[in-house]
Formats: structure tokens, C-alpha cells, sequence
């Protein structure tokens, strides 16, 4: 077999390879603990990418790239549903080279070869959802790490869902959504992954994946910080038996780079940023829903409607897919009236496909986010100090809600249908300077903790000193 190369020099002369899912919401985070180990331990990084959604190696100089075939069916990648597209990637990638494709396998043996110029790869750092990656990556020899881009709260929730499947919590019923799961606080039925999914069988089936190429890993990763998930992180350390489990979030913040910037999948307006120059500090509601989510004409509508008629400034992302049925090519119908009223009274909005978002949330003018509550957003919040409203649809936003909710207080669902009248009293709960003040306190609050594990001999950097030492290890 080919066997890969170890030993030899410090931490200057390793090389660490990643590879992400191809997804927003998984490249970020995945590239950002790149460019922190880039930064930090001075190791040499090469990006292992898919086709689908590819990223592209002219942006980021400072890291080597090899594409990795994903044998994802256009009519699958089209569709966009993540679990079959994670379910069509595995399955391709267990396969052997033929004359018409190349195994995963194949891809990383040719990428750990150690040669004159590149040092020899010390590990494979992988999303968790790729586990045929991680079986290739075990039989060449080469150690792998996970990093996990969710909360430490969803990871151990993955690792619970054998037991609540038998004690029949799982798949959920209907009647019972609003039912506690003593085993999991503050969890309820209805918070679980995917709850609200029809396919349940394809997303055990992930999960379990998940799982299994965690326990199969040489280590842990998670973006999220020790003061933030104490117990989860102790539940996860109990029942995963991997030589590290590090917590090294917020990594958009330890990361020297603005990868979310440089290799968003859209391009990022910063226009944005100049209109916020020109509104007050903490008057601004900004509105996105991440890479994702999206709603009908209906519900857009609504939003819009709620926005005018709020009375307080917004800044407002609107995808080219988010409304579900129109097309980037036409634009989204807004209200009559609306883009001349946001523009001429006094002000008071602004539109944008997509937000430098990181840079959003830092800015002073901003005093809410309405999000839907994905886990890098929901940290990019958090670190801002930044209060929530949450409209969660799917994966984990369902279980962020609550903890951001229910654990930290910094934030609120707005559930139900969506409509004008609930989205107006929301936005006042968040942003009305009496409604929202216990809010605002504790984001302050959470954004000093955020601060402290950022500090040097702070958490999240001790972690990351420690995940470079060991990758040195290795
Ligand atoms: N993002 C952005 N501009 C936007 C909205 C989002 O750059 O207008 C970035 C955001 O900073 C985050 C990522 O896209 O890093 C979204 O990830 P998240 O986990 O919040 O949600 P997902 O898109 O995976 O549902």
C-alpha cells in the first residue's frame, strides 16, 4: 500500500490537509482553522475540495489545493437537498479508481506523497459528514481529526440519538414536539435534528455516518468555546474516546484571514457597510438567513410588509434563491412601493444579496440580528454581543434556537406562521429600548466571555496551541 510519510522536523516542516464539506455554512469554518493553524503553528495546509460548489486556490495563495471527484448526479447537486448530496458524495467516494474516475483514495495517496517541496502531511482534518474520506484516509495511514462545524450541543445530541430512537422519542410524533428530553435540557422533541423532516431514514442514517467517523478519528475539533457549552462538552468528552477533543471556537475570530469574505460562494456587497456608517449606534435590525433557508412569496411578502411598517432601520439580505420558486435571473418581487419607501424615507432600509456579515455584526450601528439561527451565524452573533430573533427551519438552527433562547438568554424563536403583525411585535421585543434591554445585557454579557477565551491564556487559544502541538505529534 502507499504509505504515507512521518516524522522528521518541527511543526514548520508539517503539512496538514483539510477537507470540508461543500457547503457555506462547513467551508468557513473548515478554512478558518486552516488559516488559524496556518497562522499559529506556521504548518503548511493543502485544501481538499469538491467540484460541487468548488472553491477557488487564486484566492487563498497561502494554501495548496488538490480537487477531489465527488461523483454528485447534476440532478442530485440541482436539487440541493445537503443528505442526498452528502449521501450521492459517499457513496462515490467509496468507490474504487476505474478508467472513468479516480478514488478518493487514490486522491489522497498522490496529495501525502512527501516530495522536495511539500513536508510531509502530519493528518487529515475532515468534516464529519465524509466518512468514505476518513476510511481512505486510515487505510493509507494517515491519521484524521474532525472538525465539527456545529455546537458541542448538536454533537451530543448525534451521540444520543441511538437511545432516543429506543426510548421512542424518535422519529418524532406529531403530539409529542413540545415534550421535554429530560436527557438532553433544554431540548424538546420538536428541537431535534431534522424533526420536521419526512426522510428520517436518510438522516439516521447520516448521522450515524457522522458519528462513526468521529469515533474512527484520531481527534475532535469544535467550533465552539468551554464557557459557552460546559456540560455538552463534558457529555461529548465521556462518551467519545479520541485522544483529543478540543473547543477552539469562535474561529472566524482566531482566524488571520476573513475566509467567510474571501471564499463566500456570493459575492458580498460592502456597500453596506458605508449605509451603516450613516445610522446610529444600535439602531439597525439586520436580516439574513444564511446560504440556505428560504420561504414562499407569502411569507416574503410578510417580512417585507413588517420591515416598512416597523419603524426601525434594517438592513435586509435578500438571496437570489430566497424566495423558493423565483429565480436568480428575475429579481424578487418586493411590495409596490417598498424599494422607493426604503429609499427615500428618511432612509431607512437597505437591500443587499449578501452581507460582508462578520463586518455586519461588528458594526455599531447594528443592535439585532434576525437569523435563522445556523451555528456560524448564530456564533458571529454572539461574539458581537449582538441579540437574536430566530426563525429556525431545518438541521440544527431548531436546537441553536433554544440554547440561544432558553441557555443564554440572548434571543428569542419567532414562531408560527409568519405574519406581519408577529414580526412587527418581535422586532419591537428585540429592539424597543426598554423590550429589549435584558437581551442586550446578556449578549454583553456573553460577548465578554467570548473575549476572555480570545485572550492570550484564554480557552479557545490554548485549545488551538494544544491541536497544533499534538498535530506535531503525530
Ligand atoms: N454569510 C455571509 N453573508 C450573508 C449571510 C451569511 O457571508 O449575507 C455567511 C455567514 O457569515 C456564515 C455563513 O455565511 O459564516 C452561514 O453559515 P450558517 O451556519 O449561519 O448558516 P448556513 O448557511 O449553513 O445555513
Amino acid at each position: 500500500g502507499v504509505g504515507v510519510t512521518r516524522g522528521g522536523g518541527g511543526v514548520g516542516r508539517r503539512r496538514v490537509l483539510v477537507f470540508p464539506l461543500p457547503f457555506e455554512g462547513h467551508i468557513n469554518p473548515m478554512l478558518q482553522l486552516a488559516g488559524a493553524l496556518h497562522g499559529r503553528g506556521g504548518l503548511s495546509v493543502t485544501v481538499l475540495h469538491t467540484r460541487f460548489n468548488a472553491l477557488d486556490p487564486s484566492l487563498h495563495p497561502e494554501l495548496a489545493f488538490a480537487e477531489v471527484p465527488d461523483g454528485v448526479p447534476p440532478d442530485v447537486a440541482a436539487a440541493g437537498s445537503i443528505a442526498e448530496i452528502i449521501h450521492a458524495m459517499n457513496a462515490a467516494m467509496e468507490g474504487e479508481s476505474s478508467p472513468t474516475w479516480t478514488s478518493v483514495r487514490d486522491v489522497l495517496a498522490s496529495v501525502v506523497a512527501a516530495d522536495e517541496e511539500k513536508p510531509p502531511a502530519a493528518c487529515l482534518i475532515i468534516d464529519a459528514n465524509l466518512l468514505a474520506v476518513q476510511k481512505a484516509a486510515a487505510s493509507l495511514g494517515l491519521p484524521t481529526l474532525v472538525l465539527r462545524t456545529g455546537s458541542a450541543a448538536c454533537l451530543s445530541c448525534f451521540l444520543a440519538y441511538p437511545m432516543l430512537h429506543e426510548k421512542g422519542y424518535l422519529p418524532p410524533k406529531e403530539s409529542r414536539l413540545y415534550e421535554p428530553l429530560k436527557e438532553l435540557p433544554p431540548l424538546r422533541i420538536r428541537d431535534l435534528f431534522y424533526s420536521g423532516q419526512a426522510n428520517h431514514e436518510i438522516i439516521r442514517e447520516i448521522l450515524a455516518r457522522a458519528i462513526e467517523t468521529v469515533r474512527n478519528s484520531d481527534g475532535l475539533v469544535i467550533n465552539t468555546f468551554d464557557e459557552l457549552e460546559p456540560p455538552e462538552l463534558e457529555r461529548i468528552r465521556g462518551e467519545v474516546d479520541v485522544a483529543v477533543v478540543l473547543a477552539v471556537g469562535p474561529l472566524h475570530k482566531l482566524s488571520p484571514v476573513d475566509y467567510a469574505g474571501r471564499s463566500s460562494l456570493l459575492r458580498q456587497d460592502h456597500s453596506c457597510i458605508e449605509w451603516l456608517d450613516t445610522q446610529a449606534t444600535g439602531s439597525v435590525l439586520y436580516v439574513s438567513f444564511g446560504s440556505l433557508a428560504s420561504m414562499d412569496s407569502d411569507e416574503f411578502l410578510e417580512v417585507a410588509g413588517a420591515l416598512h411598517s416597523s419603524g426601525h432601520p434594517f438592513l435586509w439580505v435578500i438571496r437570489p434563491d430566497l424566495v423558493r420558486g423565483s429565480h436568480a435571473t428575475t429579481s424578487t418581487r418586493l411590495p409596490d412601493g417598498f424599494e422607493r419607501a426604503v429609499e427615500e424615507e428618511g432612509r431607512r432600509g437597505k437591500v443587499i444579496h449578501w452581507a460582508p456579515q462578520q463586518q455586519v455584526l461588528a458594526h455599531h450601528a447594528v443592535g439585532g440580528f434576525w437569523t435563522h439561527a445556523g451555528w456560524n451565524s448564530t456564533l458571529e452573533s454572539i461574539s458581537e454581543g449582538v441579540p437574536m430573533i430566530c426563525r429556525p427551519q431545518f438541521a440544527d438552527q431548531m436546537m441553536n434556537t433554544r440554547y440561544v433562547q432558553e441557555a443564554w438568554g440572548v434571543g428569542f424563536e419567532l414562531e408560527g406562521e409568519l405574519k406581519r403583525g408577529e414580526i412587527e411585535r418581535a422586532i419591537r421585543k428585540l429592539m424597543g429600548e426598554k423590550e429589549g434591554a435584558g437581551l442586550r445585557e446578556r449578549a454583553e454579557k456573553l460577548r465578554k466571555k467570548v473575549a476572555g477565551c480570545l485572550e492570550s491564556g484564554g480557552s479557545s487559544q490554548v485549545a488551538l496551541d494544544k491541536l497544533v502541538k499534538y498535530i506535531a505529534s503525530l
